[in-house]
C-alpha cells in the first residue's frame, strides 16, 4: 500500500520523526509514568523551554495544556473577562469564539467581514469597556491570515486591554512579538503535526493577575482548569488533572526538531512552499485564489475557488495518494483547502501541483 500524503488542515500529516518517537515513548514506558513524577516533570520542563525558545517568550508567560484549543476560549473567557470582549470575525472558527462568549453572558462586541477578507485595522474602533480583544492569526475556514504587523499594532493602540491571539492552525510559524500579546494558543494536530488531543496555551502574568482579581471579586473562573489552579501547577511542571503525557512527550521531541532543524530555516521552507501553491493554483485553468488580497493570504491553507465539483476533484486527487482537504461548511463543493505545514517537504509539495495541473483539467 503506498502511503497517502495529507496535506488537510488538521488532523494533518503527522511530522516525519514522531513514529519514531513514539516508539522510543513505548519502550521507555512513558504512557505508565505517574503525571506527580519527577520524569513527567522533566518532560513538562523541557516542553516549556522548547517553546519558550521557538516563540521566544517574555519571562513572564506560562506554557499550559488543555484537552484542546477549544477549551481555551472558554478557559479566557471565564478567568479573564468581567463583561466585555471585542471579536474580530472573519469565518467559522474566529465567531466560534464570538458564540462561546454569548454562550457564558459575557457582552461580546461583534467586527465582521465577509469570509475571504482580512481586517483593515486602521477601521477599527475598540469601545473603552472592553477587556479582551480576540484575534485570529489563521482563520482556517477562509484561509485569511491576520498580518503580524496587524496584531501588534492593535497593541499598540490599545495598551491596557488584553490582546489574545488564536494561532491554532498557524503556529509556529508567526513570528508573533509576544511582549504584545497577552495570550495565544493552539492545538498540536495541526502545524505541529502531532496526533490530535493536546491543546497548548501561552498565557502572561497580566491574565493570571486578572484572573485573581476576578476571583477575589467572586466570579466563578472555573474547576480544575481555572487558570490560577493551572499556573499553580505550571510552577511544579505539573498539571491539574492527568494530561495527555504521550502528547506532551512528543511534542516536547517534535518541537526539538524543529529548534535543531531552525526556526528560520522551518519558516522560510513554509513561505516557498506557499509561493509555489499559490502559483500553481493562480495558473491552473480552473482553480482561483479564495483570498484576493495578497496581504492576506495565508501561508498555511491554502484555499482555491474550483470550477468544478470540488467533492469530484478532491475524490481523483485522493485516488493518486494526495489527500487535500475540502471547502469549509458553505464552501464544500465549491472550494479546496491546502494545508502547507512543517510536515509535508517541498518535493512532496511538488508533487501534489503535477498531480493538481492533470486532475483539474480533467474534472
Ligand atoms: C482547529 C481550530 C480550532 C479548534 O481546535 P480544536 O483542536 O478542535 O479545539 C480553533 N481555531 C482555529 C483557527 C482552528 O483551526
Amino acid at each position: 500500500m503506498n502511503p497517502k500524503i495529507f496535506f488537510t488542515p488538521g488532523p494533518a500529516a503527522i511530522y516525519p520523526t514522531v513514529a519514531q518517537h513514539t516508539q522510543v515513548a513505548f519502550a521507555e514506558q512513558i504512557p505508565s509514568i505517574s503525571h506527580r513524577s519527577k520524569a513527567f516533570q522533566a518532560i513538562y520542563q523541557q516542553t516549556y523551554e522548547n517553546i519558550r525558545e521557538i516563540f521566544q517568550l517574555p519571562d513572564d508567560y506560562a506554557v499550559l495544556f488543555t484537552g484542546s484549543a477549544t477549551e481555551v476560549w472558554e478557559r479566557l473567557l471565564q478567568n479573564c473577562v468581567a463583561q466585555e470582549t471585542f471579536h474580530l470575525v472573519n469565518g467559522s472558527f474566529s465567531r466560534r469564539f464570538y458564540d462561546f462568549a454569548l454562550l457564558l453572558n459575557k457582552m461580546p462586541h461583534l467586527h465582521e467581514v465577509v469570509w475571504g477578507q482580512g481586517f483593515d485595522v486602521s477601521q477599527i474602533d475598540i469601545p473603552g469597556n472592553v477587556e479582551m480583544i480576540c484575534v485570529t492569526h489563521n482563520e482556517t475556514s477562509t484561509g485569511v491570515s491576520m498580518p503580524v504587523a496587524d496584531i501588534h499594532a492593535l497593541k499598540d493602540r490599545y495598551p491596557n486591554k488584553l490582546l489574545v491571539v488564536d494561532m491554532v492552525s498557524s503556529a509556529p510559524i508567526p513570528a508573533l512579538d509576544f511582549t504584545k500579546v497577552d495570550a495565544a494558543y493552539f492545538s498540536v494536530q495541526k502545524a505541529f503535526g502531532l496526533p490530535a488531543g493536546l491543546g497548548v496555551w501561552l498565557v502572561n502574568r497580566r491574565c493570571l493577575e486578572k484572573a485573581q482579581r476576578l476571583e477575589s471579586q467572586g466570579q466563578i473562573t472555573g474547576t480544575y482548569h481555572r487558570l490560577t489552579n493551572l499556573w499553580k501547577s505550571f510552577e511544579k511542571f505539573q498539571t491539574p488533572p492527568t494530561p495527555n503525557v504521550l502528547g506532551i512527550y512528543l511534542l516536547s521531541k517534535v518541537t526539538q526538531d524543529l529548534l535543531n532543524k531552525g526556526i528560520r530555516q522551518m519558516r522560510e521552507e513554509t513561505q516557498q512552499k506557499a509561493d509555489l501553491l499559490y502559483k500553481a493554483v493562480d495558473t491552473i485553468e480552473g482553480l482561483d485564489i479564495f483570498v484576493q488580497n495578497p496581504a492576506h493570504r495565508s501561508e498555511v491553507v491554502v484555499v482555491a475557488n474550483t470550477q468544478g465539483n470540488a467533492a469530484e476533484l478532491i475524490q481523483k486527487v485522493a485516488n493518486q495518494n494526495m489527500v487535500i482537504g475540502s471547502g469549509y461548511g458553505k464552501n464544500k463543493t465549491s472550494q479546496i483547502r491546502i494545508a502547507n505545514f512543517p510536515a509535508t517537504s517541498l518535493g512532496e509539495v511538488e508533487q501534489l501541483v503535477e498531480i493538481l495541473k492533470k486532475t483539474v483539467l480533467l474534472n
